[in-house]
């Protein structure tokens, strides 16, 4: 018997879901589903390590991956007790007032004690550490989810299986990279989570549905990170350091974060990782000397400074995929048992950090979805999928719309291939009032902090017009009679692509 045919067996009594890839947004809708389903599959198509380490499947992991405040507080709803496990494994604690210096286009931001903490660590540990948690550690273990989700690794999901009139997808079919033979295995729901290249617009497309239309916003981004052993008699008072870009005319900039060692195989208790980005197609070079050069030329050498001396433990690594890609499923016609979440439909530059932590919202949103359909009628679940890409494109709004909002200030009409056009009143004087409150957080504390919990996601936009700060904003304004450098250029390209 075939692991698919064994799987199947064990499903056969009971409600099953069943989730196309296994990176954070597919393990996150997994924890989730183990709420509403008896059965819970994985498929994910590489084999996957026993250890953190890189696999082919998700290339971008050896590049730096920041969770957010708002991710690392989900991830411990769902999976209590996580941060302190990382911790324990070698995961940095990061106060992001406290721990970081922040070179911005205005100046150097304060520093002072918070609670906006996350484990710093590389995305191997985090994915491995969820991996770990979801499948109970051992798949021996008697805890009960050890039993009710399995994942099927070294797997390909091929294509969806539908039944007659294609209106519902009642399953996958499947290849074992070991054994090309197709097999099938039956869900009452299925999750693509397969990240940017999903195949699902394809999938939809061979059974007569449309693919999504898409929104694609690309500043060509140019993402490449090195590891470095952490000199062990530096002396610093940073955990991270973030040099900034300045628009339209300095595109270069950097981020060195401290993460885990390289335990248990080696001795290292911690390692860097530096990341050096640039827009506009102005791509960090990947040879030895052209990248430290690139270090050299960011707006501070201090990141140059840092690892010119220390030992590189990597080559440098280079991704170029970084285009922000909006799938709009949730106005596409679909058909039942099949929703979409992660990158396979919310795709962001990755230079701001969002992705981790929309996966995490994502999974709440499909949690929450799941919850009211159970409470309703059988019927009402007619629709369940259109209702969920409708909701999750609902809460991923601001963060998408912050990605946008700042890529545009890179676009040249090239990128977008459009007309220029003026932006009204009301943007003109959001974006000034946004440049002040930058401004008066190089001195203000509780505007840096403001500042700190809206990139994080720990509060929401309109947080920048609360009175205290609205208040010090204007004496600013008023007191200083100037303007602050423009930070974002006065013009917005409309920049949607429809297919
Ligand atoms: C360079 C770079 C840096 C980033 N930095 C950050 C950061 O600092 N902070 C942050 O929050 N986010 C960051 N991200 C984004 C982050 O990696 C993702 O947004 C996040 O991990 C969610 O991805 P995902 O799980 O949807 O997809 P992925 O991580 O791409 O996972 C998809 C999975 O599906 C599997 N798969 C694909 N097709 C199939 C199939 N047909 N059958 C079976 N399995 C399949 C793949 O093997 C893979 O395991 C970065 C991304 C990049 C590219």
């Amino acid at each position: 018997m075939s692991k698919f045919q064994e799987r199947q067996q064990a499903i056969a009594n009971g409600s099953h879901a069943l989730v196309i890839g296994s990176g954070i947004a597919g393990l996150l809708a997994a924890r989730v589903l183990l709420n509403h389903f008896e059965h819970i599959t994985v498929v994910e198509r590489d084999s996957l390590p026993e250890q953190p380490q890189p696999r082919p499947g998700v290339p971008q992991s050896v590049q730096s991956h920041g969770l957010l405040v708002r991710g690392q507080r989900i991830l411990e709803q769902l999976f209590p007790g996580l941060s302190a496990e990382l911790i324990a494994t070698g995961a940095i604690s990061v106060d992001w007032s406290a721990d970081i210096l922040y070179f911005s286009p205005m100046g150097t931001a304060p520093r002072c004690a918070s609670d906006l903490i996350t484990s710093m660590c590389s995305r191997n540990l985090l994915e491995w550490a969820i991996r770990s948690r979801l499948t109970g550690y051992d798949p021996r273990s008697d805890k009960p989810e050890a039993y009710r989700l399995q994942i099927l690794e070294a797997t390909q999901v091929k294509k969806l299986l539908t039944d007659e009139r294609k209106s519902r997808v009642i399953g996958v079919q499947l290849r074992d990279r070991d054994n090309s033979q197709l097999e099938e295995l039956t869900a009452d729901l299925i999750v693509d989570a397969s990240g940017r290249n999903s195949s699902l617009p394809k999938w939809l497309e061979e059974l007569g549905y449309p693919a999504p239309s898409e929104t694609v916003i690309d500043a060509s981004l140019g993402y490449t990170t090195r590891w470095y052993e952490r000199p062990t008699d530096l002396q610093a008072d940073w955990k991270m350091l973030f040099v900034f870009p300045k628009p339209p005319h300095e595109p270069r900039c950097g981020v060195l974060s401290l993460v885990e060692g390289d335990s248990p195989a080696g001795t290292l208790r911690e390692r860097w990782l530096l990341s050096l980005y640039s827009f506009g197609r102005d791509y960090p070079p990947t040879d030895e000397v052209g990248f430290l050069e690139f270090a050299r030329t960011l707006r501070s050498p201090i990141l140059y400074e840092a690892v010119k001396n220390a030992k590189p433990l990597s080559p440098v690594y280079s991704y170029r995929r970084t285009e922000n890609r909006l799938r709009h499923y949730e106005q596409s016609k679909l058909p039942e048992g099949i929703v979409a979440l992660g990158d396979a439909v919310f795709a962001f530059n990755p230079y701001y950090g969002q992705g981790m932590t929309a996966a995490a919202l994502s999974a709440l949103v499909l949690d929450r979805c799941l919850h009211q359909r159970w409470k309703k009628s059988q019927n009402a679940s007619i629709g369940f999928g259109q209702h969920f890409q409708k909701q999750l494109a609902r809460s991923l709004k601001t963060p998408w719309q912050s990605a946008t909002r700042s890529d545009r200030a890179w676009l040249t009409s090239e990128d977008s291939m459009t007309t220029t056009r003026k932006p009204n009143k009301m943007i003109l004087f959001l974006r000034q009032y946004v440049e002040q409150v930058m401004l008066l957080s190089m001195d203000c504390p509780e505007a840096h902090r403001t500042m700190i919990e809206m990139y994080h996601m720990v509060k929401p936009p309109i947080a920048f017009f609360q009175p205290n700060i609205a208040a010090k904003v204007l004496i600013q304004a008023w007191q200083k009679k100037t303007k602050p450098p423009l930070f974002l250029q006065d013009y917005e390209p409309s920049i949607t692509a429809r297919r």
